[in-house]
């Protein structure tokens, strides 16, 4: 059994696989973890056929949420193991890696500095990541390891995309650079994808491919002969696509300008770009796409705006990477909206026929397209148009059991 590990700093998402089959066994998520104020956290913890089990402790730390993840999963009614020896490997998201990784790697002390290094350029994400990892080395000692980077996929970034307008002497000494995110669901999409048009006779070398992440968080990414050549996010997740409460793509010097004539600090110039902005922001609705049409229909003006907006920067990218790689193979969608919101789809993709993007109004709105691969394209469409759900943390359990299988003995 693999267990898959995703903290964040209130959280901890667990997936229990099938190390041989990839099946998943049970899942779960504890909420509220490490909240001041004695409030209890909740676990929300599935198994296959069984009914949901919740529940509610207190969870000062992630290592007491680990605690009671690991007594659900052999709880003689709820669990699916009969003790934590089955455990053979648990995989870790991380979100910044740096540099430093190309690829998954098992954890030692050399990786554990090292995430905790990045912990500086991702604040909000590296510290909850490196939690997890030392409360499952407690909690389950001489378990291998592994960390999954969402920026790994991005290590295959030429410098012109990933360097900035800035003193070069930021990038060497202090890492500003684009390093990208979502490389996790980026690459298990394109993975799919490749295949799909390979099927089609596209060899892998040809292929010029454009994934769509779009949920809470947004980004795109260009993979052209199966790697990462360009993506949306940058140095932080905010860069890039108007998302659900982040702003994308502005003019830097609005910071400036907000500091010295709005007398705002630097934390709610922060808060604001990061959790006030986006779909939120502009709509003054909701973050959630699904209010967003909702509010729009019923007439409000700046609800539409938003939503107009979120297309035309999908637009806007998709025309950039398709120039970045001299051609396009198919464009795929995923996520929350990319996977369920056939609206989004079709007006992102609009009067992109001059790039050979003929979608299939039918076969778009198609309502039972959820949890499936679809191909939204027609029949002669140069450019395919695929909708794949994606599985962030079945790639995480894949990933974690190669390595795991790659141990010397003496290791485990
Ligand atoms: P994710 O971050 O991938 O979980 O995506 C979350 C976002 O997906 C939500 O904020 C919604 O805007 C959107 N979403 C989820 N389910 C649906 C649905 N059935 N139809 C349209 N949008 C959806």
């Amino acid at each position: 059994m693999v267990l898959v590990v995703n903290c964040g700093s209130s959280s901890l998402k667990y997936q229990l696989f099938q190390s041989e089959t990839g099946e998943p066994l049970a899942s779960g998520l504890a909420s509220r973890v490490a909240v001041e104020g004695g409030q209890e956290a909740s676990l929300q913890h599935h198994s296959a056929g069984n009914r949901e089990y919740v529940v509610q402790a207190l969870m000062p730390d992630h290592e007491v949420a680990l605690g009671y993840v690991l007594g659900a999963l052999t709880d003689a009614d709820h669990g699916v193991i009969g003790s934590l020896a089955e455990i053979q490997a648990v995989g870790h998201r991380v979100v910044h890696g740096g540099e430093e990784f190309s690829e998954s790697v098992l954890i030692d002390a050399a990786v554990e500095a090292a995430v905790e290094r990045f912990c500086e350029i991702a604040p909000l994400h590296n510290p909850a990541n490196l939690q997890g990892i030392r409360a499952c080395r407690r909690r389950l000692p001489g378990v291998p390891q592994v960390a999954v980077f969402d920026t790994a996929f991005h290590h295959t970034l030429p410098p012109v995309a990933y360097i900035y307008g800035l003193p070069y002497e930021l990038y060497e000494q202090r890492g500003i650079r684009r390093y990208g995110f979502h490389g996790t669901s980026h690459r298990y999409v394109a993975l799919q994808a490749a295949q799909l048009l390979q099927e089609r006779g596209v060899c892998l070398p040809d292929q010029r491919i454009i994934t769509c992440h779009l949920g809470n968080g947004c980004s795109l990414t260009a993979v052209q002969g199966g790697k990462s050549v360009q993506t949306s996010m940058g140095f932080t997740p905010l860069e890039g696509l108007l998302m659900g409460t982040r702003c994308g793509d502005i003019d830097p010097a609005l910071v400036p300008y907000l500091v010295n004539h709005l007398g705002m600090s630097m934390e709610e110039i922060d808060d604001m770009l990061n959790k006030q902005s986006g779909l939120l922001g502009v709509s003054g609705v909701s973050s959630d796409i699904r209010d967003i049409h909702a509010a729009a229909e019923a007439g409000n003006t700046r609800a539409q705006l938003a939503l107009d907006i979120f297309c035309y920067r999908v637009r806007h990218y998709l025309g950039a990477y398709a120039t970045v790689m001299g051609g396009l193979s198919a464009v795929v969608f995923t996520a929350g909206i990319g996977e369920n919101d056939p609206v989004v789809r079709e007006q992102s993709l609009r009067e992109l026929e001059f790039l050979g993007v003929y979608l299939d109004p039918a076969k778009n709105a198609e309502p039972n397209l959820r949890g499936q691969v679809a191909d939204v394209a027609t029949g002669d469409s140069p450019v395919r148009v695929y909708v794949i759900p994606t599985n962030e943390e079945l790639m995480i359990a894949r990933d974690t059991a190669d390595l795991a299988a790659r141990m010397p003995p003496q290791m485990g």
